[in-house]
């Protein structure tokens, strides 16, 4: 199949609202691999969600994933020691379920499926669901549509660095909400677009990931974007990862380097104390939400 990215990047209007008003939030370098020069991130002035614009189309969006993209590896790829704490809770009765989507190589869902859970996975990536179904764990590919799971019901879904890939996250949210069961629960996890991180390091933070990320949070758009697929937010917080505020220094040490970043890039202990600061500010690199239906 001969494909010309160039000619498959779309402009949109905010994918959280419909809004056509937006304004340049952030102008991103041309990207070698990417094959598109004039890039940008476009703030809502409705629902504050920053966007992609212009953006990979649905159709092309899998030739910026690579077969060696990291989530999609069995062994390669451990959900963070952190998210993982979160995430490591026992289910609330006996035969519970657990759906995530995105769920990659099932690395967290070996996790839960121990802890308990009986747990489902679904994945856009072959690769993926291949390398879940061979860590012994249930893996459909595709979406919230897919047939097996039309009539099911999940005690908690979880979305775990997923919702910022999305063309149409609005959408998939009102049919993760439809597959909760009653009092279940949704767990969504998202790069924090206002963090520390963010704004020392712009287009080098791991966050930006272009141009696999189409959508940048903060904690108001996120809670909006929930709102307008009739969900509400139970608990709020923010998640540290100091592991990324090295891996952004060294972006930037690739991209043009200076002092400081490498300062940071080398020094293990000095990311975690700055990633420690941000975290007593409250500007983490990721935010978390639990949410259920609303009444
Ligand atoms: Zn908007």
């Amino acid at each position: 199949m001969n494909l010309d990215p160039a000619a498959d990047w779309e402009k949109t209007d905010c994918p959280g609202c419909q809004c056509n008003r937006g304004f340049v939030f952030l102008n991103l370098k041309s990207n070698g691999g990417s094959q598109q020069n004039s890039a940008q991130l476009i703030r809502c002035p409705d629902c504050q969600l920053v966007y992609l614009s212009p953006r990979p189309s649905q159709k092309i969006i899998g030739l910026f994933y690579s077969d060696d993209y990291a989530p999609h590896q069995a062994n390669k790829y451990k959900p963070h020691k952190k998210s993982s704490k979160e995430f490591s809770s026992s289910p609330p009765r006996i035969n519970a379920t657990l759906l995530d989507y995105g769920c990659g190589s099932g690395a967290f869902l070996t996790k839960m499926k121990a802890l308990g859970w009986e747990v489902l996975g679904l994945d856009s990536s072959a690769n993926a669901i291949s390398a879940a179904i061979a860590a012994g764990v249930k893996a459909l590919k595709g979406d919230f549509n897919h047939p097996e799971i039309a009539q099911m019901k999940f005690d908690c879904i979880t979305m775990r660095q997923v919702l910022e890939h999305l063309h149409n996250p609005v959408e998939t949210l009102i049919n993760a909400r439809k597959h909760l069961a009653i009092k279940g629960r949704i767990s969504i996890s998202v790069p924090n677009i206002e963090s520390l991180p963010f704004r020392w390091f712009k287009e080098n933070w791991l966050g930006i990931d272009f141009p696999r990320h189409l959508l940048f949070f903060n904690p108001a758009s996120l809670e909006n974007m929930l709102r307008k697929a009739g969900l509400k937010i139970k608990e709020m917080r923010q998640v540290r990862h100091s592991s990324w505020l090295r891996e952004s220094a060294l972006n930037a040490l690739n991209s043009k380097g200076f002092g400081f970043d490498r300062w940071i890039g080398s020094k293990k202990l000095g990311s975690s104390a700055i990633s420690l600061w941000a975290g007593f500010t409250h500007q983490c690199d990721c935010i978390q939400v639990l949410a259920e239906e609303e009444d």
